[in-house]
């Protein structure tokens, strides 16, 4: 009796049986293939290399700026390392053996300043896949905890599983100060959150064959592995690095009293020390030696200045307040605020030290009775005053978030 090869099914199973040269297919086979044909074509198109229209460096920085405040050193650095990785992935064989190598990216600074931001906002102009990982889940092989290949296979879904797409992608590995050596000197215990996962990492960074679990996790010895080539993948780490302003301290021989004076004078600016920030400082954080080398940029990220947390307020094209101006108008109602209102804002945010990441909850807790009242009443037109968002801030337990 003929049956279908793929699924077995025997002929009076089936509407359809189409005979081969060596085997049969049903028609319900077909149409399966089918839709896996052009689902991997779908994957081909999106990022398909030969179509790419690459932004210069400028236009990258320009749609940086677009969403993201100040920070013009991390900007224009992403902006030349997105560029070149563009170029590296088109660069044609030639025979003048000037290969252009990639540079993978750290940037430091503090928390809250906006480096995820622009991770995330890099992604959304980009051509090629990209994932967001966080490097506190990470363990050594063998521990509790993902394996290190587990980064990929985040890169592998937003590829939609397309090897050629995920080899060309660019990782952002997000807190990788929390994989540092604790303290200066290599311990003879094993520091399993530590310099193991560097070394994992690494091998990573450098560029070789890497098996990684489709599904992500942990390996087990059943699952299948699909193999990717790191070598063309770009990595852009951020992290916090607490106290690592000591450390550039040091190095610059400073006391970390007594200095207040700027840049231009030549004298160091100790209100901002992750200015002056070097490959060494890293190192006496606790990142190994290897890892720095295969994070040849570095940036940092500046903290933010009360005017920085006020223009991130209102100007980025989804600050905000342009989403509550948003919200309201989708009820027909025009909502205005009274310019106080934003410096207030920003002075609380300052004062309970929540930096630009508070200004939402501030925001809500100004807004949610105008939220709640103004869509059942027959408004056109609300500003918010002053005086009405100092009385919401009072009533509001708001006041719980102010850290420590
Ligand atoms: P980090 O990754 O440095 O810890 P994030 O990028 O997650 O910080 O920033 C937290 C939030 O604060 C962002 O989602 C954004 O709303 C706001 N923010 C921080 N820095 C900036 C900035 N420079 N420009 C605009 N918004 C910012």
């Amino acid at each position: 009796m003929d049956k279908c090869s793929f699924c077995g099914r025997s002929k009076k199973d089936v509407n359809l049986l189409i005979s081969g040269t060596n085997g049969h297919i049903c028609d319900s086979c077909v149409e399966q293939a089918f839709s896996i044909v052009s689902e991997d074509g779908k994957g081909e198109d999106k990022f398909n290399m030969g179509e790419l229209s690459i932004m210069k460096p400028r236009e990258i920085n320009d749609f940086l700026n677009e969403y993201v405040i100040d920070q013009g050193d991390a900007k224009k650095t992403l902006a030349v390392a997105v560029y070149n990785h563009y170029k590296r992935l088109s660069q044609p064989e030639s025979n003048d053996d000037v290969e252009i190598e990639k540079s993978n990216i750290i940037m430091v600074g503090e928390t809250g300043t906006g480096k995820t931001l622009l991770a995330r906002t890099i992604a959304k102009m980009l051509k090629v896949p990209f994932t967001i990982v966080d490097a506190t889940v990470l363990t050594e092989a063998g521990y509790v905890g993902e394996d290190i290949e587990s980064l990929l296979t985040r890169l592998l879904q937003a590829a939609d599983y397309n090897v050629d797409a995920a080899q060309r992608g660019i990782v952002f590995i997000d807190e990788l100060d929390k994989i540092s050596r604790k303290g200066d000197n290599p311990s003879i215990t094993r520091d399993v959150s530590g310099e193991g996962v560097q070394q994992g990492l690494l091998k990573l960074l450098e560029g070789s064959i890497v098996n990684v679990p489709p599904q992500g996790g942990r390996k087990h010895p059943d699952q299948k592995m699909i193999q990717l080539d790191t070598t063309n993948i770009l990595f852009i780490c951020g992290g916090a690095f607490d106290g690592i302003d000591r450390k550039i301290g040091q190095r610059l021989n400073t006391k970390m009293v007594g200095y207040g004076v700027s840049k231009e004078t030549g004298q160091v600016d100790r209100e901002n020390l992750l200015q002056y920030i070097s490959p060494q400082d890293l190192r006496a954080f606790g990142l190994i030696p290897e890892i720095i080398g295969r994070l040849p940029v570095l940036t940092h990220l500046n903290p933010l200045d009360k005017g920085a947390l006020r223009r991130i307020l209102v100007e980025p094209k989804n600050s905000i307040i342009k989403q509550y101006v948003k919200l309201f108008a989708m009820d027909g109602i025009t909502l205005e605020f009274e310019e106080k209102v934003f410096d207030y804002i920003v002075d609380k945010a300052i004062e309970f030290k929540l930096g630009a990441r508070g200004l939402r909850a501030l925001c809500e807790a100004i807004m949610k009775d105008a939220m709640f009242d103004l869509p059942s009443q027959k408004l056109d037109r609300y500003k918010v005053t002053l005086k009405y968002a100092q009385k919401k801030f009072d009533q509001s337990n708001v006041k719980r978030l102010r850290v420590a």
